[in-house]
């Protein structure tokens, strides 16, 4: 781990923050080159009805604009959760150079935890990995907001009874 990485995972914290406040699953990412964000995105695939607006693909597209290329080298993408495998795929498309995620996905992670395609050596491109920054936090923010919805969904279901 390096020193500045709690730092930028503390931003992708509060980049998932916002997906939660549009109702999305929070998850945030935040992509870095030199100590300067590029590209900033959070989870939001039922608000653009878009099943590919998972909070890393939002980033490293903003960053391709910023940089005017589609390799986006010399970067690090900071993630709250361990990416899907097609979010790991376009971090093989983007060159990035490293990535950091907080939270393990043990159900769809594919940086090692369901599937390992950064790590395949059969791969063209291997992206530098750091896992468990902030792990804590970034799985409490998923739990508590799933917590949260089953609630909502408890009291509408009271709430209907009642009527
Ligand atoms: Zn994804």
């Amino acid at each position: 781990m390096k020193q500045q990485d709690e730092y930028w995972m503390r931003h992708a914290l509060s980049l998932a923050r916002r997906a939660w406040e549009q109702g999305e699953v929070p998850v945030g990412a935040v992509l870095v080159q030199n100590d300067r964000v590029i590209g900033e995105g959070w989870n939001r695939p039922i608000g653009q009805h878009d099943p590919t607006a998972h909070a890393e693909i939002m980033a490293l597209r903003q960053g391709g604009k910023v940089l005017e290329n589609y390799r986006l080298l010399e970067t690090t993408l900071y993630v709250t959760l361990e990416p899907c495998v097609m979010c790991a795929g376009a971090m093989v498309h983007s060159r990035i150079t490293r990535l950091v995620y907080g939270a393990h996905d043990l159900k769809s992670g594919a940086a090692g935890s369901l599937l390992d395609v950064l790590g395949h050596p059969g791969m063209n491109h291997q992206v530098e990995l750091a896992s468990g920054v902030l792990a804590e936090e970034c799985a409490a923010m998923l739990s508590d907001f799933f917590r949260m919805r089953r609630e909502e969904k408890k009291a509408l279901r009271q709430a209907q009874r009642q009527s």
